[in-house]
């Protein structure tokens, strides 16, 4: 059944992994008493299960895949119109504003289209089959519904040598040995985004790679339990609120994200699941496509924002001054950083186009400007909304002294704002804003915004490579009857 529910999606994650939290060794960590911070980050990928079983988003949320004919979860499609790249973006707010977090599925949905036309064309240069192997993978995943991480990045060492110069060579995933049914890998990808609750994961080299860099230039699809993989989990700020008794300070109790430090040890991968082998030319197109959907992606931020906006116009509400015109505009001003970003992600998905393999990809340069943007504008759409829910989202007494019989109705009395606000929703909305500006959820409203798909500066590198600078002078020098020829 190509569609799971979040309930099936559930139990096929509770599988045993090798897991080190707090410095203990967990296996089974849905029976641990640190499943309490893990579980949002699962109930955020439930989201996905569960909108892509509603009759109203099954527009958004679902897609007729043209490897088997059926209709399966948007996460496993490959774009084959501008319309998929349009909802592609359009899920991605919904899920946002579902969830108010990093719902975790992208990076592997952006590195399956990547691969799709990026293995079309090595096969067209070599005469190898990396584009049917993809294919007869990608049809499993779609079959099964998996939820497939997106592994990228190294870490990388000393970041002014190359990999081959690196004193530890590992500090590049790379390949250490093989046979005629596979390869053995090592190496580490950090920052791994919904690894502990994904089926399998697909890895590639973190940048573009040169002769004698042969044995890092490497992709392939891996079962995230696999032997020889180790998953450190990544810490958050005030995650351990979760394991306290009561959950108004957490902010978002519901969902939250999930970032893995991996180890891969010698892991074992069986031919049938490696992509690219040590074809170094096609490893800048892997990772710049990769890059650009993945920039697109960041889509998801205006829906986070949307929620954020939300919550800050309730806390001016909650404190009486909504109608206070400096508090309008600060909201207006919130929607229009927003609103841009969102226009950036549609505006890179309609101009998208069809690459020779069949399958749609975005508008690189508007992708990149997209994410430029999304470096920058939750930073202010965060400061606007610390600014509404003034200084008491950092200030505030604890859940345990707000239920304390002595202190607690002493408290709520000093909290009260207008008559008909109850106390306790005004704490709620605070921890949320504290949690979403500074707290565990900050993490993927704005350092994620900073850092994923790169740090800005990838960004500016393409956006240079994009501009078309020359082409521009020249308009410059027509208007002005300058000759074309002169420099
Ligand atoms: C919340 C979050 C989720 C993520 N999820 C994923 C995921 O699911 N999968 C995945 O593969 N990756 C993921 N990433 C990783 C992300 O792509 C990287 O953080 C990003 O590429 C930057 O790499 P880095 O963190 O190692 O930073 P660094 O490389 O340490 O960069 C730090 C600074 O140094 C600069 N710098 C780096 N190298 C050079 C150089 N050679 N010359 C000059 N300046 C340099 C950078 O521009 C930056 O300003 C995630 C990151 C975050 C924060």
């Amino acid at each position: 059944m190509p569609l799971k529910t979040p309930e099936e999606y559930l139990e096929s994650i509770k599988r045993e992994i090798n897991l080190f939290m707090f410095g203990e060794k967990i296996s089974k960590f849905w029976e641990h008493p640190f499943y309490k911070i893990i579980e949002p980050s699962i109930n955020t990928v439930k989201m996905i299960y569960e909108c892509a079983q509603r009759e109203e988003y099954k527009n958004i949320m679902t897609a007729k895949s043209h490897l088997t004919g059926e209709i399966v979860n948007r996460f496993t499609h490959i774009h084959q119109s501008i319309d998929d790249l349009l909802l592609k973006v359009e899920m991605q707010r919904l899920l946002g504003q579902k969830t108010a977090c990093c719902f975790q599925r992208c990076v592997g949905f952006d590195a399956a289209n990547a691969l799709y036309s990026v293995t079309w064309e090595m096969d067209e240069k070599f005469g190898s089959s990396y584009h049917d192997t993809f294919k007869e993978y990608w049809k499993d995943v779609q079959r099964n519904d998996l939820f497939i991480a997106g592994s990228m990045t190294d870490s990388k060492g000393d970041r002014s040598k190359r990999p081959i110069n690196q004193t530890d060579p590992d500090a590049f995933l790379h390949i250490v040995d093989e046979n005629n049914k596979g390869i053995f890998v090592k190496g580490a990808k950090v920052h791994q985004t919904g690894f502990l609750n994904s089926h399998q994961a697909i890895v590639m080299p973190t940048l573009a790679l040169r002769d004698g860099e042969e044995d890092y230039a490497v992709s392939f699809g891996i079962d995230t339990t696999a032997k020889g993989i180790t998953m450190i989990y990544g810490r958050q700020t005030s995650d351990t609120r979760k394991l306290e008794e009561g959950k108004l300070d957490v902010g978002n109790f519901k969902y939250g994200g999930q970032e893995i430090f991996v180890i891969f040890d010698n892991v074992f991968i069986p031919n049938k699941q490696i992509f690219m082998k040590r074809e170094i030319e096609f490893t800048g197109a892997l990772v710049n496509r990769f890059a650009g959907y993945h920039r697109q992606s960041y889509a998801c931020k205006t829906g986070v924002g949307d929620v954020l906006i939300g919550a800050a116009a309730l806390a001016a509400k909650y404190n009486g001054v909504e109608k206070a015109s400096h508090i309008r505009d600060k909201l207006v001003e919130m929607v229009q950083l927003n609103e841009t970003l969102w226009s950036c992600a549609l505006a890179c998905s309609a101009k998208g186009f069809k690459r020779e393999a069949g399958n749609y990809e975005m508008d690189m340069l508007l992708a990149n400007v997209n994410k430029q943007n999304v470096t920058r504008f939750p930073y202010e759409i965060g400061r606007l909304a610390e600014d509404l829910a003034g200084g008491i989202i950092c200030t505030m007494p604890s859940q345990q002294d707000l239920d304390n019989t002595e202190i607690g109705p002493i408290i709520k009395k000093y909290l009260s704002t207008c008559d008909d606000v109850p106390v306790n929703d005004r704490y709620k909305l605070l921890r949320f804003i504290e949690n979403l500006s500074m707290g565990v959820a900050s993490l993927s409203y704005k350092t994620e915004s900073l850092h994923g798909a790169g740090s800005p500066q990838a960004q500016r590198i393409m956006i240079s490579r994009q501009a078309k600078i020359d082409d521009k002078i020249d308009l410059a020098k027509a208007i002005l009857d300058i000759p074309v020829q002169e420099l």
